[in-house]
């Protein structure tokens, strides 16, 4: 019987095991941590985001995007929910199409899925670091902590070097390029901002649905609607994360990145002038933060009395059609620069990766050395936040357990 390695117990590599032993392989499935999925437990603050019903290929990126196709093809929505109903897992439609665990709890999938595994006979391996694969002849010898084991396929299914503290140290790309792949080097995705806006601290907490412009050397790239939440480095939420990767870029390019924030996106400009020169008639013996409290968040309020140094102005009342334009353009066009992301520490995934022109999009498959594939994040292909990087990890782990 075929012996398969797959090194990696996360989302692509349990979705693989499940598959490859119900075709009858003999499946080792190697993980360095003491348990399977500490990613996918950390996954949409612990619900996770499994998928989405809106899969599409415009959701993905890399150099060459179009390469997932078929294995999206393979495992659209609809068998992404019957494979999870089917060991057991319903899921639930949140917002935006997200797909979630009915029980609200990512620790559901993985017990499900290594029940599978375990009930298929794939031999699960805990604490054991794969650290280096030869080839010899038409095997792969893998050594494994002390020892070492020989396998007629290998699986890379390491993951990024997203949040290393769940387990991705990016030894998936050291093995791609000690057997002679190219790896497009990542950059994070899907992560946070820092600023060194001044203020921005006292700020911090605060909530709101933002409209965002991303501009990259002064030129607008960019421009989302949704959370914005201000912290204190800089900014984060699910708006900051949509735009996060074209910016993580333009600083892998040595490019200078600013935002335009629209506090108030459900007001425009004309709206906000008219409702403020209206509320002047409760401006009387009020500070210009109480009166602004009225209509943004008491902090917000501090901010953009500060931003737009009119702290001179004791009462409200006495504010002029040169002020109210100020605080006009502070809440509709707020521009804060971004000094970097938080880095891969804080990222969700990594765009860039083992570059997939060197493999066949039809079983992911290495098209120079036979019986070496790879699936999920290790993949130069990265998605939108929502459910789209877990839908590829499974998808890929899918067409390669079926494939090997
Ligand atoms: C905080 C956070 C929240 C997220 N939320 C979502 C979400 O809600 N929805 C969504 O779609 N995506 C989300 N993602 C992204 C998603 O989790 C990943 O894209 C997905 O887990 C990638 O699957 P993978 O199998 O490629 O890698 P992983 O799930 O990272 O698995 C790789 C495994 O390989 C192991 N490993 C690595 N090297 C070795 C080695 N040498 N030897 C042995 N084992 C090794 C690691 O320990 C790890 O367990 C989130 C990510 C993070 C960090």
């Amino acid at each position: 019987m075929s012996r398969v390695a797959i090194i990696g117990a996360g989302a692509s590599g349990l979705v693989c095991a499940i598959e490859a032993a119900r075709k009858g392989l003999h499946v080792t499935l190697f993980e360095k941590n003491s348990k399977v999925g500490r990613k996918i437990l950390a996954t949409g603050n612990g619900r996770c985001n499994i998928s989405n019903e809106k899969i599409n290929i415009t959701c993905y990126h890399g150099e060459s995007p179009s390469f997932a196709k078929e294995a999206l093809r393979r495992f659209d929505t609809f068998t992404c929910k019957a494979y999870f109903r089917s060991l057991g897992l319903e899921m639930r439609e949140g917002e935006e199409g997200r797909l979630y665990p009915m029980s609200h709890q990512a620790s559901s999938v993985v017990d499900m899925l290594i029940h599978e595994a375990r009930s298929l006979g794939v031999n699960v391996s805990l604490e054991s670091e794969v650290l280096k694969i030869e080839k010899k002849g038409a095997e792969f010898i893998l050594h494994v902590n002390e020892k070492t084991h020989a396998f007629d396929a290998c699986v890379i299914a390491t993951g990024s070097v997203a949040m290393p503290t769940l387990g991705s140290s990016g030894s998936g790309y050291a093995f791609a390029k000690a057997l002679g792949h190219s790896v497009i080097a990542p950059y994070p995705s899907l992560v946070q901002f820092v600023s060194d806006e001044p203020h921005l601290k006292e700020v911090s907490g605060v909530k709101v649905d933002a409209g965002v412009e991303l501009y990259i050397a002064n030129q607008k790239r960019q421009s989302v609607q949704g959370d914005l939440l201000f912290t204190a480095y800089g900014l984060s939420g699910s708006a900051i994360l949509d735009i996060s990767r074209a910016a993580s870029k333009a600083f892998v390019d040595g490019e200078a990145v600013h935002v335009v924030l629209d506090l108030l996106p459900n007001l425009s400009r004309e709206e906000l002038t008219s409702l403020l020169q209206k509320r002047l008639s409760f401006a009387k013996d009020k500070s210009l933060t109480l009166w602004l409290e009225g209509i943004i968040p008491k902090k917000l309020a501090h901010f953009i009395v500060e931003n737009t140094k009119l702290t001179h102005i004791k009462e409200a009342a006495a504010l002029g059609a040169k002020e109210m334009k100020k605080i006009v353009f502070a809440l509709k066009s707020l521009r804060l620069h971004v000094k970097a992301t938080k880095g891969f520490e804080s990222a969700e995934v990594c765009a860039g990766g083992v570059d997939v022109r060197e493999l066949d999009a039809k079983n992911l498959m290495s098209k120079e050395i036979k019986n070496l594939y790879f699936c999920g994040e290790v993949l130069d292909i990265d998605g939108d936040c929502g459910g789209f990087n877990l839908h590829f990890a499974w998808a890929s782990g899918y067409l390669v357990g079926q494939s090997v």
